[in-house]
């Protein structure tokens, strides 16, 4: 055989892969564009007006996309295509990848993955309606937020605590089931547990992830001392009380999450009577990525049935974006608003030359990232002097404890996110330990807050991720780390400053440019990892967010 032919024949064998290759992902997409597009239609519909018959439908149309992406004949072809090392076109090459890990998590059996979905849109839907009680009246969770932040009566405290994990108790062993039935299929794929299937076919892995925590629990751990021993001094003397009398309704949030607004300055007070999504969409005009067509499709204030928290959508992959809030005049839903708001601009702006299957962010980290990045603001003095108006002498007034707010959130938050990422490993281990005394386990360990007297409940369970997103906590932390390795890239490299000193992030377009060109337009063109070298000219490390917030 002459090298001429051999090659020629290699090349034969690439192109007719190449043309599997191809040809699967066409098919793919005839069939599953349309359904998920009808899918996102109804979820929107479904959570604005928790009506039941919505929710059926959604549950039908998600089994008959799983379906689709359980057949056995079509992934071992997508198997065999990834495996050739033959397939030349790295976008298609990219597609291959997508469909072969959406394949994966589906090559369970149909029974099985049947009763999966079935109660998982039950937990949901009851999470959907459910209203917790204080002394016999109904309670929203923004009821609960109004109580934790602003009410002095401790019984009070107690009682919207209390309300607010009832839900917990209602789910729970439904969620035991669920979880039960996700490590069965997990086992199905060859996977240890459902946690550990939830990573690799994130992109990830186990051990990566547990390096990262255990730097982050390290780096963490002194400044954390420092920030809740004066927490705890400031709220002790509030009621009146000693600090090892403080117990979880004494802080600001149901699972301290967030940092109590507690220090010499209330920000909600800059937020009041202002008009949250007027100053989210002038916001983002202004950074050369206006939301006047995102917020007129939104659906934003709170009413009776509508899912209570907030998320944004991508509905069609093609400009369709919407956000669900349950807006209020405070920091905590600024916030709220422009994170979500940042999950809708990158889908937004995906270049829609991309194939329908690239029209994604690189992974959902990398959308948190984003929405974290300008979710952030919400706190900054100087981004609240520009959009606010404030005068010097106001702006000087919360630079002085701005940082502090910052930083003890960011902290706070890795020492959150260490709970939640441990649980739910050690959840999905073993689900039939005793998990409610585990939980205050962890919630003592990493965020020091005391449990309460009495046995442990199962309001751990009133965390609607265990449910909706699964071993996802850790993306979060993730997407921290990412915002604050994009801010220095910007601050840097983008807008060429020594320092983010006095930095605004307002009115300067650049900032828009540079996410689109490199983060929004190329969507899952690259994989997260090559995405973030791309952009930002190095992995991804704690390094520049322990530099922003830790040191
Ligand atoms: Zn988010």
């Amino acid at each position: 055989m002459s090298t001429l032919l051999l090659v020629s024949c290699l090349g034969c064998a690439v192109d007719s892969r190449q043309e599997e290759a191809a040809r699967l992902v066409r098919d793919y997409v005839a069939r599953v564009e349309p359904l998920t597009t009808q899918a996102n239609r109804l979820y929107w519909g479904a959570t604005t007006t928790g009506k039941p018959e919505k929710f059926e439908q959604l549950k039908q149309l998600q089994l008959q996309i799983r379906q689709i992406q359980s057949d056995r004949n079509e992934f071992a072809r997508i198997k065999a295509c990834r495996g050739s090392g033959r397939i030349r076109d790295p976008r298609l090459a990219r597609q291959i990848d997508k469909l072969y890990y959406g394949y994966l998590q589906n090559q369970i059996d149909p029974a099985l993955m049947q009763q999966t979905v079935e109660l998982d849109a039950k937990i949901q839907e009851t999470y959907n309606n459910y209203r917790g009680t204080i002394a016999g009246r109904k309670v929203t969770i923004s009821d609960v937020y109004t109580i934790m932040t602003t009410e002095p009566n401790v019984a009070t405290r107690e009682a919207a605590w209390r309300a607010s994990r009832e839900v917990g108790n209602v789910i729970i062993g439904d969620f035991l089931d669920l979880a039960r039935l996700r490590n069965r299929a997990a086992r199905q794929l060859g996977f240890d547990n459902y946690h550990t299937m939830a990573i690799v076919t994130g992109e990830q892995n186990v051990a990566d992830l547990d390096r990262i925590f255990d730097d982050l629990d390290r780096l963490t751990r002194e400044p954390f001392t420092k920030l809740k021993q004066e927490l705890d001094e400031i709220l002790a003397k509030g009621y009146g009380i000693s600090p090892e009398e403080l117990m979880p309704w004494h802080y600001h949030d149901p699972f301290f999450q967030r940092t109590p607004l507690v220090y010499e300055l209330d920000l909600d007070q800059y937020y009041k009577g202002r008009d949250i999504a007027k100053l989210a969409r002038t916001y983002y005009a202004s950074v050369g990525l206006p939301v006047d067509d995102i917020l007129a499709r939104s659906d934003l204030y709170d009413r009776e049935g509508k899912y209570p928290h907030a998320y944004g959508h991508d509905v069609d992959r093609c400009g369709d974006v919407r956000v669900l809030a349950n807006l209020q005049d405070t920091e905590r839903w600024m916030e709220t608003l422009l994170h979500e708001l940042g999950h809708a601009i990158y889908s937004k702006y995906h270049d829609r030359r991309e194939p329908w299957l690239l029209r994604e962010p690189a992974h959902s980290f990398a959308t948190e990232a984003i929405a974290m990045f300008f979710g952030r603001l919400s706190r900054n003095a100087y981004w609240m002097r520009a959009m606010l108006g404030l005068s010097d002498e106001e702006t000087a007034k919360i630079e002085a404890v701005s940082d502090r707010y910052l930083r003890f959130q960011q902290v706070l938050f890795v020492r959150w996110a260490l709970v939640m990422y441990r649980f739910e490993k050690a959840l999905y281990a073993n689900p039939d330990q005793d998990l409610n005394t585990l939980w205050w386990d962890l919630v003592e360990r990493y965020q020091f807050v005391h449990r309460p007297p009495g046995p442990a409940d199962a309001g751990w369970a009133s965390k609607l991720h265990f449910t909706v997103a699964p071993c996802y906590y850790h993306n979060y932390m993730l997407g921290e780390l990412l915002a604050s390795q994009l801010h220095e890239t910007i601050v840097h490299k983008v807008l060429k400053l020594e320092s983010d000193e006095g930095l605004s992030y307002v009115g300067d377009e650049r900032v828009g440019r540079y996410l689109r060109e490199y983060v929004f337009g190329p969507g899952a063109r690259y994989r997260w990892d090559e995405m973030i070298v791309l952009s930002t000219g190095k992995p991804l490390t704690p390094e520049c967010f322990v530099n922003q917030f830790v040191k």
